[in-house]
């Protein structure tokens, strides 16, 4: 059995049940507990704060887990790197009161910055040869300048707002960070197998995002023509209609030009025009 610890509640909670429930590792968050047995696979999920996981995944009371790369890469523990999950994306960045000038990365030296990522910061003022105070706090970091406990923070931003409400301006992007998979990294063969399974699902579930399934009648005499228009796995479907004049087509498409996509469709005599939506791709 193999055990996954998830961020128990907060910002990669859902998104991170919802990908292990569409992989089919069936979880219930209506009745909750620390230690859950997944249905129809062999898991079991524990919740756990994200800063614990890298940890509970490096000693192995976890076998593997899902967390935001910033803890892994703030907490510098022996964890493997298996996956990018694609959500939770954000970065952190160094910020500045926006009364001040900044004049790159020199304005740093012999400044207090707040921080609730002291190792990446240190190590990032390290490569760079500037000598600042890194003042460590885990509450709200943005409020540091104006409390005047710091003259900059280094903290989590994704769309900067909270920054412009605490009258802040990001200067420097230091780390970009998404949810990602990490494994113990002396798994045994059994869970390694598992691991691999879980992975291939995700990847299936991920590549079903944006994606629609397109069925349509065309002409047999525009079908080289409709065929050219359009992406697929490998080529499109094509289905000989009762109507030996006519054929149906069926594909895969991104759903972010499929408007375009189906004018060009119809211009061309595509008819009975299907968009259905897409679950999981297996490749
Ligand atoms: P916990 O109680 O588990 O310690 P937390 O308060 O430390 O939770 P959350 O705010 O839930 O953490 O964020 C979890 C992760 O979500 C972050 O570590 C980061 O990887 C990601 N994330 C994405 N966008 C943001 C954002 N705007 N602010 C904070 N974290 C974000
Ligand atoms: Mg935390």
């Amino acid at each position: 059995m193999l055990r996954i610890a998830v961020q128990a509640k907060g910002r990669l909670n859902e998104q991170s049940i919802e990908l292990l429930n569409e992989a089919g590792v069936a979880v219930s968050m209506e009745n909750r507990k620390f230690l859950m047995r997944a249905s129809d696979f062999p898991a079991e999920i524990i919740l756990l704060r994200d800063d614990d996981i890298p940890q509970t995944v490096a000693i192995g009371a976890a076998d593997i887990g899902i967390v935001g790369y910033n803890e892994v890469a703030e907490k510098g523990l022996e964890v493997n790197m298996l996956q990018k999950l694609g959500f939770g994306g954000c970065r952190i960045s160094l910020a500045i009161p926006k009364s001040q000038t900044y004049t790159g990365l020199e304005f740093f030296k012999g400044k207090r910055v707040a921080t609730s990522y002291p190792e990446i910061l240190r190590k990032f003022f390290a490569d760079n040869d500037i000598d600042a105070e890194i003042h460590t706090i885990t509450g709200s970091v943005e409020i540091a300048p104006t409390a005047g406990l710091a003259d900059a923070i280094f903290d989590i931003v994704s769309s900067g707002g909270t920054l412009v409400s605490n009258g802040l301006i990001e200067v420097e992007k230091v780390l970009f960070s998404e949810a990602v998979l990490i494994g113990n990294p002396a798994l045994s063969e059994e869970k390694m197998a598992l691991a691999r399974q879980l992975m291939s699902r995700f990847e299936s579930v991920r590549n079903g995002i944006g994606k629609k399934y397109l069925l349509l009648n065309i002409p047999a005499s525009a079908l080289d023509e409709a065929v050219k228009l359009l992406p697929a796995m490998r080529s499109p479907t094509v289905i000989p209609l009762a109507n030996s004049e006519w054929c149906s087509l069926q594909t895969v498409v991104d759903e972010k030009n499929l408007w375009n996509l189906i004018e060009s469709l119809k211009a061309i005599g595509a008819e009975g025009i299907l968009v259905l939506s897409l679950d999981k791709i297996v490749m």
